[in-house]
């Protein structure tokens, strides 16, 4: 069985012959003399694409065979020509070869290593043995993307086991001879059977999404190729849209939204002073009254304490304050030194209430009517 994937990475199309197909839950199973299709195997994914008419599913290796899983049969001993879904081949080169250009440089500028690599659908995962900043993090990726315009060779090698003691590489533990080693000069060397892109120009764009600490270490997201270029785009998209929006040049969004958001504080502020000043022009209303019961429209849970505060501090009995909320009304009732609570428990039963809170100060929601809730206080 040859592995066509190692001997050209950029083969799309190849011919070969059938050699096994077994059903196996509907689908089968195919091997073949020769392939393209690279298995999964060293964090990243298998390729897909076609076997004559047949679609394929999934490819895994199994001991020295390569198991193609197809949608259908092929006959035993026929020529089929074969075709790898190349969009994705190249994208997942793009992240793996991206991935050994960035892990080299950290470890050859920190001397942390790779403990943890996940190629999903979105992202590139890696993780390190120990801390990295985002400035740091900036600083690697300039450096990653000077390596891709350098366009340095990807050179896969599977070294004699003598020359393999010798080697100094990445990833080195007791392994089973052959040991692949894939080398970019000058930036790193790893055991690796992924397959690479020939060079690192291809690779196009690294860009590191996030830093975050993880265990000991930190967890990069870092997209590459396509990926990057398809999401700097989206974020570029967001950027021009928030300029348009904001009249403000695309490199200086930032500071617009820093004006825009301290000037919404200021009026937060403004708007909270004015709303008391209404409030206490209200409560005046009700000076020296005995039992107030008070309704407002919209208002949120810290309007309505702050109204019935203000009522209960200038009438002689308590403040009963009722805003609409949903089926019924939000309420507050307050009354500085007195025990509302069997107020507040009789209301509850009486117009389908919950609520509750400190002696002087209940809160609650009834479902209940406006009407009815007058008739309660006897209004
Ligand atoms: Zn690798």
């Amino acid at each position: 069985m040859k592995k066509l994937y190692y001997e050209n990475c950029h083969l799309k199309e190849f011919s070969a012959a059938v050699t096994g197909c077994e059903e196996k839950d509907g689908l089968w199973e195919i091997t073949l003399d020769a392939t393209a299709f690279y298995p999964e195997g060293g964090g990243q994914p298998w390729d897909l694409g076609t076997l004559a008419d047949a679609n394929v599913l999934q490819v895994k290796e199994r001991g020295e065979e390569i198991i193609h899983l197809c949608d259908k049969p092929l006959a035993v001993g026929e020529r089929v020509s074969g075709a790898v879904d190349w969009q994705r081949r190249l994208d997942l080169m793009q992240q793996h070869t991206g991935e050994h250009i960035l892990s080299g440089l950290i470890h050859k500028t920190f001397g942390y290593h790779n403990v943890g690599f996940h190629m999903g659908k979105q992202m590139v995962e890696i993780d390190f043995d120990g801390p990295i900043s985002w400035e740091q993090a900036m600083d690697l990726e300039k450096q990653a993307n000077q390596a891709v315009w350098d366009n340095l060779p990807v050179n896969c090698s599977v070294p004699s086991p003598e020359e393999l003691e010798k080697a100094v590489y990445r990833s080195k533990r007791k392994l089973p001879w052959p040991v692949r080693i894939v080398e970019i000069p000058g930036i790193d060397s790893c055991a690796c059977c992924g397959v690479h892109t020939k060079t690192t120009g291809e690779v196009g764009l690294i860009k590191i999404v996030s830093c975050a600490k993880f265990h000991d270490g930190v967890r990069l997201e870092l997209v590459c190729g396509g990926r990057a270029y398809e999401y700097m785009a989206a974020i570029f998209e967001e950027n021009r849209k928030i300029s348009q929006l904001l009249s403000a040049k695309m490199p200086e969004t930032f500071q617009a939204v820093q004006r825009l958001s301290d000037g919404l504080n200021e009026e937060k502020l403004r708007a909270a002073a004015l709303q008391k000043q209404v409030f206490e022009s209200t409560a005046k209303d009700y000076v020296n009254q005995e039992n107030v019961v008070h309704f407002e429209d919209d208002l949120t849970g810290g309007q309505l304490r702050l109204l019935a505060e203000k009522i209960s501090g200038v009438c002689s009995g308590f403040a009963a304050v009722f805003s609409s909320a949903g089926d019924g009304f939000d309420y507050c009732l307050a009354q500085p030194g007195a025990d509302l609570r069997q107020l507040g428990k009789d209301m509850n039963q009486t117009l389908g209430g919950r609520g509750g809170g400190k002696p002087e100060f209940q809160q609650g929601h009834l479902g209940a009517r406006r009407e009815e809730i007058l008739s309660f206080f006897g209004k």
